[in-house]
């Protein structure tokens, strides 16, 4: 891994954005010092992203960012298995530091036997699996057969959960629309924890949220323990921050429960700090 970008940070990771993306996707094309972008996120609020893309742009996102800005989990489609090796494949970037593997667009449920072995690897590798949970935007070009997001609800990732107990488990997007079930399956599961990136979940009422994490003004402390702080926005760019809206939104949402100072660090960086093991630079 690079030598961490030196800067006025500190050392210490007050957030972390656990679901980012690159523009482009399969690539990295920011235009400038890489040190003075991870300089202005920072100074923005940001102190490190896990960059969701296909292995070799998060490679070459950490050789240029440094690995302390941006922790790699290279990126699967698991339509794509009959033709790919992509066990072998996530075993090569594994091999050469990424902290977890994200699933999405699976062919069958994530549940399915025949993807237990890519599970089972990335469990003894101590890694964590990011699914993709819920609704998915549609490609330009359509897939055949077409994605099912039924497919990718939290019913099945908790169904993963129960044959690997061990396996540390993050479900973007709070399986939109199914928020109800993502609830109940990450704050029941000790393994499962949720984010609420992704372009729906923050249009949606706080009072919905509220009564979420905090039926009828009763905070529910463990069940807002499994949540991190996330966007799913592109990172990377020579364009604006796309993510002040998310880190808005979760703001709302931590006042409106009246979270303790505890369960905002949580929130903000603490499950990321641990899911990921990422380690402080002081
Ligand atoms: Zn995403």
């Amino acid at each position: 891994m690079a030598k961490p970008v030196q800067d006025a940070w500190d050392g210490v990771y007050r957030r972390v954005d656990v679901h980012v993306h690159s523009r482009p996707f399969a690539g990295v094309q920011y235009r400038g010092s890489a040190s003075a972008y991870v300089r202005k996120v920072r100074a923005a609020g940001i102190d490190a992203v896990v960059l969701l893309a296909p292995g070799e742009a998060c490679d070459k996102a950490v050789r240029r960012f440094g690995g302390d800005f941006v922790i790699p989990v290279p990126m699967y489609y698991l339509r794509e298995m009959p033709g790919r090796d992509i066990r072998g494949d996530m075993e090569r970037w594994l091999d050469r530091g990424a902290r977890g593997i994200k699933f999405i667009a699976p062919l069958h449920k994530y549940s399915d036997e025949r993807y237990w072995p890519l599970y089972q690897l990335v469990l003894d590798r101590k890694a964590v699996a990011v699914f993709h949970t819920g609704y998915l935007a549609a490609r330009s070009q359509p897939e055949i057969p077409p994605v099912e997001m039924d497919d990718m609800r939290a019913a099945h990732v908790d169904a993963v959960a129960r044959r690997f107990p061990d396996l540390k488990i993050l479900m973007a997007h709070f399986s939109n629309p199914w928020w109800e079930e993502a609830w109940k399956v990450c704050w029941s599961k000790p393994n499962v924890y949720a984010d609420l990136s992704g372009a729906t979940a923050l249009h949606r009422s706080m009072s919905m949220w509220g009564e979420m994490f905090a039926p009828d003004g009763h905070l529910l402390r463990d069940s807002l323990a499994k949540i991190c702080f996330a966007s799913d926005v592109c990172y990377l760019h020579n364009g604006p921050h796309e993510f002040a809206p998310y880190v808005e939104f979760y703001q709302r949402l931590l006042d409106r429960v009246n979270a303790p100072q505890s369960l905002r660090h949580r929130v903000w960086a603490g499950n990321a700090i641990r899911l990921f093991g990422l380690k402080s630079a002081r």
